[in-house]
């Protein structure tokens, strides 16, 4: 593109730090730099028209993990790392709505449900016996009980009689959490480019040079901020994972409120504006989701239908509104990638599929990195 001298010298000239993706870490990233540093010129560069990765797309759960994955975490990390990841979750959910605000957020704090299927006893049984032991473990944070099971009250056909409550467990608005982090990002003179894709990058000892798809230019530093895209910009550690989500059209009288974790966290379902938001089926085909790509797949989709069906609104015509994908990072181990990659290059990625919890934290850490 050929930019003007007025665009280049206003928009594009004596950068400071320049912040890949407008995602909650990338615009958490800005807000702690622009804490540091009031004076410094600030650039996000972003993609999509809107964010497009996982922010704007995910189902809103505020949580910390569920019983069955805590138990599961506890099988590949130490009593003291899964104590940690559970501290930062509930620390960068307090963040986020100190940040923001609940009402910003529209927060709700229903609970959270774990529901088992009827055929799956190992699972149950694993969650009956090891509860209490969950229950002392968490203790040191929440100072009560967090796991209680309750008898299904909510007419879900096809699962135990009783599922697991987690009275601490919220939700909320997705798109109002994004619009509002957006709106105080801009208020605070932060510029943020849509449509703009980072391509490559390279560096000497003052400055890095950023190729874009409409443009090059120069900044001091660089945060990267794209998760679930990181391999893109040579950041190994994270893999893309896509999930598929759905949406009912209104449903008169609803009852269902919470957020609900249903067969070990694969799949995830949650009431908004009288509608059911449902998700997951990676496990149905992982290779098929290992993707950057947006998209929906038959075998999936399918399967959350049949979920509605048979599971969550057995006894209720619903109609299917809006079905979308999102592209999350995941890796080996759960906790997030936050690390200086070169003397002017950083980055904070591999955020999983509890972003939103993490999301102001690793932000937040990003931004505290740079020098
Ligand atoms: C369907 C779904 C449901 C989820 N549900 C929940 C939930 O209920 N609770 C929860 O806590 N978490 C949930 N998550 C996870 C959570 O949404 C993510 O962990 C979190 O949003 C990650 O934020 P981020 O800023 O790291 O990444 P992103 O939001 O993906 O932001 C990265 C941004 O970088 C941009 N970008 C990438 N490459 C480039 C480039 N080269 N140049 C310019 N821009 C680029 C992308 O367009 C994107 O906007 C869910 C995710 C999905 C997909």
């Amino acid at each position: 593109m050929n930019l003007s001298y007025w665009e280049i010298k206003t928009w594009l000239t004596n950068i400071d730090f320049t912040i890949v993706g407008s995602g909650i870490v990338g615009l958490n990233c800005a807000l702690q730099l622009k804490k540091r540093f009031p004076k410094a010129k600030i650039l996000i560069l972003e993609k999509g028209i809107l964010p497009q990765g996982a922010s704007t797309k995910n189902a809103g759960f505020a949580c910390f993990g569920s019983l069955s994955e805590i138990i599961d975490d506890l099988k590949n990390h130490s009593e003291d790392d899964v104590l940690e990841l559970i501290k930062k979750r509930i620390n960068g959910l307090q963040l986020l709505r100190e940040t923001l605000g609940d009402n910003a957020l529209d927060y709700q704090n229903f609970g959270g449900f774990e529901l088992f299927l009827e055929s799956d006893d190992t699972l149950y049984n694993s969650c009956l016996s090891n509860k209490d032991d969950i229950n002392q473990l968490l203790y040191s944070i929440f100072n009560t009980e967090v796991f209680s099971f309750k008898v299904n009250n909510f007419g879900f056909k096809n699962i135990k009689p009783n599922y697991c409550f987690n009275p601490f467990e919220g939700q909320i608005d997705t798109g109002k959490m994004m619009n509002a982090l957006l709106d105080k990002v801009q208020s605070l003179g932060i510029r943020i480019l849509n449509n703009t894709k980072v391509e490559e990058l390279s560096e000497d000892s003052n400055a890095v040079k950023l190729k874009t798809n409409h443009f090059d230019f120069t900044t001091k530093k660089l945060c990267i901020a794209t998760n679930g895209f990181a391999k893109q910009l040579n950041i190994p550690e994270v893999k893309p994972a896509r999930a598929q989500v759905l949406i009912t059209k209104p449903i008169d009288n609803l009852n269902i409120k919470g957020t609900f974790h249903l067969d070990e966290g694969y799949y995830y379902f949650r009431n908004i504006d009288n509608r059911i938001l449902l998700g997951g089926g990676r496990n149905l085909d992982f290779q098929t989701e290992e993707t950057t790509e947006f998209g929906q797949t038959e075998i999936i989709q399918n399967k959350l239908e049949n979920l509605l069906k048979t599971i969550i609104l057995p006894n209720t015509n619903f109609e299917i509104d809006q079905r979308w994908s999102g592209i999350m990072g995941v890796g080996k181990q759960k906790n997030a990638v936050v690390k200086q990659l070169s003397k002017n290059v950083f980055c904070g990625v591999r955020l999983g599929g509890m972003g939103i919890a993490i999301g102001s934290l690793i932000g937040k850490e990003l931004a505290d990195l740079v020098e």
